[in-house]
């Protein structure tokens, strides 16, 4: 792994509310992100488009927020009564494969909100830290995992933690007890990998939730013939899955073609504003935050 060196910047806020899909308030702490996904990342699409970042060199050279822990202890009683739960991240990954940094900074935070009695979620590409198992047992933890294919990931997801690690890192997670979940999102379609989709259910059967999704933002996926009905199968093959395993599940929008009797998720149904929300608010963070200067440089 090519490991970039890890820059400092400075923020006047970091907790907010998000209208994203099963969110709520979310803290984004670093800019940028080392895993550098290809299929490709739309928070680097909207970053790239609101000039927050030139290149995809950029993204990949992550700028951690120095000081998100001060600045979340004085939103934290602002905010507090308001909260269900603070999600970890949506633009960006709190456990960046090999950042210790970064991680630390997460934990850091996690810790503060559970001082708090706030509940908190965080999804990664990377290492789930097994401190984490030392925290609220209200938080879930959830990997993203859309192949167990390594030339896959090496090629769609080249800085990222391999498959296996991510799995046990969150295996171990389960067996403290925590609520987990996986994150098969975004899944390719068969002329950029074939892939027995069973057997990743069966990788990670031991999560509470499902979410699944399609890919979205790349040709190829939708050249795909018939992608629509392939991705319809596929949100079939998890509801089937979850219901047989009583596991919750959540198909993202526009992944099934829905029919009067199904329902694509297990809890709370998205509204269509919240649909809207979410795809507005990737633009609303990279425009608010494009003035943040960089401070410190080290490796
Ligand atoms: S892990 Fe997430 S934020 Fe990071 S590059 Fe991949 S898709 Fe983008």
């Amino acid at each position: 792994m090519i490991k970039k060196p890890l820059l400092h910047i400075r923020r006047k806020s970091l907790l907010y509310k998000t209208g994203v899909e099963y969110g709520d308030y979310t803290i984004n702490h670093v800019e940028g992100c080392s895993h550098g996904c290809m299929y490709p990342c739309y928070a680097m699409l909207m970053a790239r488009r609101f000039g927050k970042v030139k290149s995809y060199e950029e993204w990949i050279q992550p700028k951690l927020v120095i000081n998100a822990a001060d600045l979340l202890r004085k939103e934290i009683p602002k905010y507090r009564d308001k909260i269900k739960f603070v999600h970890l991240c949506f633009t960006t990954d709190p456990f960046m494969y090999g950042y210790q940094e970064i991680a630390d900074m997460s934990i850091r935070l996690i810790e503060l909100l559970n001082e708090a009695g706030i509940k908190c979620t965080a999804l990664t590409k990377g290492s789930l830290p097994p401190k984490l198992a030392e925290f609220s047992k209200e938080n879930e933890y959830g990997i993203t995992l859309i192949s167990l294919n390594e030339a896959f990931r090496e090629e769609y997801e080249p800085y990222s933690e391999p498959y296996n690690e991510r799995i046990q890192g969150l295996h171990a997670l389960h067996q403290k007890g925590f609520k987990t979940w996986v994150s098969i999102e975004p899944y390719p379609t068969p002329n950029i990998v074939t892939q027995d989709f069973g057997k990743i259910l069966d990788a990670v059967s031991f999560v509470d939730k499902i979410i699944f999704g399609r890919l979205n933002y790349n040709a190829k996926a939708s050249e795909y013939s018939d992608h629509k009905g392939y991705y319809t199968h596929l949100s079939r093959q998890v509801i089937e899955f979850c219901k047989k395993k009583k596991k919750e599940y959540h198909i993202k929008s526009g992944t099934m073609i829905v029919t009067q009797e199904e329902t694509p998720c297990s809890s709370t149904k998205k509204t269509e504003k919240e649909v809207m929300a979410e795809n507005l608010e990737l633009q609303g963070i990279f425009k608010k935050h494009r003035g943040t200067r960089i401070k410190k440089v080290y490796d």
